[in-house]
């Protein structure tokens, strides 16, 4: 067996993220992932029918386009920007749409106009500013202390309270959409840090797609770890830290597996950490093949990629509570995807792909197929006459395409202000003398942007 200078174990965004840093500081470094295919919850697959390409898991990439790190190593991937970043449609054709334009945004909100401006303006302004301080662990003594100042004051309150400084039913069903991303009841603190952030990502960067699918983004990672000197060893689950040799080890892995994997290596305070940790909500999801595209009734949702389906911000505030009591909503919030309206090579001509997903509890087995797809169909009449094929994925699924699904959580454990506020610069990602963890686990947390890999590696270097 080959000595290596650095081991990353799971060959997700993160996984692939920390092994382009070790590789780029000089290190040997081999980057194992149990799959037969490298991308974790960056992968494409025909799902459906042949020819139609689905996205596994990540669809929609805000925070990639913003990520500092994927900028840093001149990601290749060519992205697809939808004219709207996302929508939300109402009862009766009414519709709510977060345009590239903060000021057109607002223009559309009636009496709420002068308030989003006020609220979205100062951070979009300052986006660079505002992306360091949210995608990088909390510290005592932040680089940028107005960005944090304006982030900690209103980021860290409840999407409930942030929802209820708007009046109308368009501005409150914005804030609804963009926070539910937290996949915690509204009355969590915090969450409303989730919907800004993404929501003025979405006007300075734009809600993009990868052209060709999520995977291109797999691939363009891989490209520049190989390009590297880096090794990729494909189809090995690995189960023991024994097995591996090497002076330091990264784990893009959950906290239960880092124990199983590493138990006897990791100190005894990250050992407790890594105890506590819990896994949040699961998510139900469902990918189409259609006939043609998705009929909205409202003029705006054909012009996005992203619709959030859910109805007004009361529906969608009750849906994610009763998630979070454990219940199954009976009028779930569907995140929905239609990437073929914006890239033709992910179907047959004149076909179509569609992705959504509700969010459910812990490990549920119950399935919200056709919940879901009455919603779609409230809002878009017609939409399951073109149901062509379909693939379902419940929590149990999720998990066994992809272990960090623990209980279908796709968000590395619950959102909340203990994950939020792990300070320091290395301790949240130090477990042991040479073991690392890089997943969603660890700061900034859930999403395509490979920060938790890119910091890991940077914590493990010193
Ligand atoms: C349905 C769904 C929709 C999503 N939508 C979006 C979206 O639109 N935009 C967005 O930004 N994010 C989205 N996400 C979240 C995003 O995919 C994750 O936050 C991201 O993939 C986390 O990256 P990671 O590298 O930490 O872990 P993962 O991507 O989960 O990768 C971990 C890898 O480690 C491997 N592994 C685990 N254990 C072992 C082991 N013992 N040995 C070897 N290999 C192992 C796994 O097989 C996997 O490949 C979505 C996720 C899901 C499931």
């Amino acid at each position: 067996m080959t000595r290596n200078d650095a081991v990353v174990v799971g060959a997700g965004p993160n996984g692939i993220s920390a092994a382009i840093e070790l590789a780029r500081s000089g290190r040997q470094t081999l980057l194992v992932e149990e799959a037969d295919v490298i991308g974790g919850g960056t992968r494409t697959e025909e799902l459906t029918l042949p020819g139609f390409h689905h996205d596994v898991c990540s669809a929609i990439h805000p925070a990639a386009i913003a990520s500092p790190f994927f900028a840093s190593i001149g990601l290749e991937v060519d992205w697809v920007q939808p004219p709207i970043p996302f929508t939300h449609p109402l009862d009766g054709g009414r519709v709510a749409a977060l345009q590239r334009s903060v000021t057109t945004t607002a223009g559309a909100l009636g009496e709420d106009a002068g308030r989003y401006r006020k609220l979205m303006g100062p951070i979009v302004d300052n986006i660079e500013e505002m992306v360091e301080v949210s995608l990088n662990p909390v510290s005592l003594n932040p680089k940028h202390k107005t960005a944090f100042a304006r982030l900690a004051m209103i980021g860290g309150l409840p999407a409930a309270l942030l929802a209820k400084r708007f009046h109308t039913e368009e501005g409150k069903a914005l804030i609804s959409g963009m926070s539910a991303h937290a996949i915690r009841p509204f009355h969590a603190p915090a969450t409303a840090a989730v919907g800004l952030m993404l929501g003025a990502i979405g006007h300075a960067h734009g809600w993009p797609m990868a052209r060709g699918g999520s995977a291109s983004i797999a691939a363009a990672l891989e490209a520049r770890f190989t390009e590297l000197g880096g090794v990729v060893e494909l189809g090995r689950r690995v189960t023991d830290i024994s097995e591996l040799d090497a002076d330091l080890t990264l784990l893009d892995v959950m906290p239960p597996a880092a124990v199983a994997i590493a138990g006897g290596r990791l100190g005894s305070s990250a050992r407790r950490r890594m105890e506590r940790w819990r896994p949040g909500s699961g998510v139900f999801k469902v990918d189409w093949a259609l006939d043609g595209p998705i009929p909205w009734a409202d003029p705006l949702s054909g012009q996005t990629a992203t619709v959030h389906v859910g109805g007004s911000y009361a529906e969608v505030a009750a849906a994610e509570r009763a998630v979070g009591r454990g219940e199954h909503p009976k009028r779930p919030f569907v995140l929905l995807a239609q990437q073929t309206l914006f890239d033709d090579s992910r179907a047959p001509a004149g076909k179509h792909t569609a992705w959504g997903y509700c969010h459910v509890p812990n490990g549920s087995t119950v399935d919200m197929t056709d919940a879901i797809e009455t919603q779609i169909e409230r809002f878009a009449p017609g939409f399951r006459d073109l149901i062509i094929g379909r693939a379902v994925r419940g929590p149990a699924t999720q998990e066994q395409h992809n272990p960090n699904y623990v209980g279908g959580d796709i968000g590395g454990g619950v959102y909340g202000l203990r994950k939020v506020l792990q300070l320091g610069y290395s301790a949240p990602y130090r477990l042991g003398d040479d073991v690392f963890l890089c997943s969603s686990a660890a700061p900034p947390g859930a999403g395509v942007h490979g920060m938790c890999g890119f910091l890991a590696a940077r914590a493990a270097i010193g």
